[in-house]
């Protein structure tokens, strides 16, 4: 059993990546303030270097590395955002980086990491096939794997997030953070719940194939069906063998809360119209949360906009009110 990342954890990992990630800023957001009567302010993450947070666990696990493994490269199964992070830090260091994904990831990402000199392999149609790639390749190329969210460092790279919001909102009563394999929501809530053990975490997933929710309900790891959803980047299984982040929000989240794609919409619209930004879907949540009435506040609270690497005709088709029914790629 790998113990809980702690908050002295994170302090480290936010000494380590010092100059490699942005400090992102924290911004009042006055319509929704407006709307539930309490200060809400939106942590603007996706505005970080590779357009989401992913890039602090990647950074801080490859700084981790000794030199032997980071001559061996490194391999990773990805929504997208992960892959994409992993490939910016590794260019830096000069290493190679293999990311394998299903086919359910988007072009746009696709692309992106491409751009960035990565080797993409596409295998199946969900996180799990993928998964069976990077242990092949891990087995007979001897890769280095560093997984998208059950891993130390990672986990502690995403609570680097909690730790700046809590700097920028120290008086806010919650911290609602997008969940999907729970790398964030555990890092965050460690940093959060470490710093001010009274603020509530709650974590906000699609209702699409919401793993960790059923995991929490089930009391145990259990396998979801993976099905194509707005919010992309929250997708996937969180592992039968899950080693750390299951247990953590186990232990600090306040409350799960799963959103519709309808409600997911509104987030990304309200974002777009109301406070200027471009969010992806799982960048919306949070907002679709409050939008909602899902998530009741009794004070300040801090909203992750997590990303913002949506397809952009997608995002018009949302903003324009037209049909945007999530279809598998055949
Ligand atoms: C990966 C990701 C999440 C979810 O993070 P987990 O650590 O897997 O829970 C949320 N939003 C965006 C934009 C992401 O890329």
């Amino acid at each position: 059993m790998t113990r809980a990342i702690s908050l002295s954890d994170i302090r480290v990992a936010s000494e380590r990546i010092v100059g490699k990630v942005e400090r992102t800023p924290t911004v009042l957001s006055q319509s929704l303030s407006d709307r539930v009567g309490h200060p809400v302010h939106l942590k603007l993450e996706h505005h970080q270097t590779t357009g989401a947070f992913k890039l602090r666990g990647a950074s801080n696990a490859i700084a981790a590395l000794r030199a032997e493994e980071k001559s061996r490269g490194v391999v990773a199964a990805s929504t997208g955002n992960h892959g994409r992070a992993l490939a910016h830090a590794v260019k830096l260091e000069g290493m190679r980086a293999v990311i394998c994904m299903s086919r359910l990831v988007p072009q746009n990402k696709l692309d992106a990491i491409r751009r960035l000199g990565a080797d993409i392999r596409i295998v199946g149609d969900s996180q799990d096939d993928a998964q069976q790639e990077v242990d092949r390749l891990v087995r007979q190329e001897g890769l280095i794997m560093l997984p998208p969210f059950d891993h130390p460092d990672i986990v502690a790279g995403q609570g680097t997030l909690g730790l700046e919001i809590m700097e920028q909102v120290p008086d806010a009563a919650a911290v609602l953070v997008p969940l999907s394999g729970g790398g964030l929501a555990a890092g965050v809530a460690a940093a959060v719940k470490g710093v001010s053990p009274s603020t509530r975490v709650i974590g906000i997933s699609m209702a699409r194939g919401a793993a960790m929710k059923a995991s929490l309900d089930a009391g145990r790891p259990v396998q979801v069906e993976e099905l194509p959803t707005l919010a992309d980047s929250l997708g996937g299984g969180i592992g039968l063998e899950n080693q750390l982040t299951f247990a953590m929000c186990r232990d600090l989240l306040d409350d799960v809360i799963l959103l519709s794609e309808d409600e997911i919409a509104a987030g990304i619209r309200h974002a777009y119209e109301q406070e200027r930004e471009i969010v992806e879907g799982a960048g919306a949540v949070g907002i679709g949360a409050l939008l909602s009435g899902k998530a009741s506040l009794s004070g300040p609270a801090v909203l992750i906009l997590s990303g913002r690497n949506i397809d952009m005709d997608l995002h018009r088709r949302i903003v324009c009110g037209e049909s945007f029914t999530m279809e598998v790629a055949a």
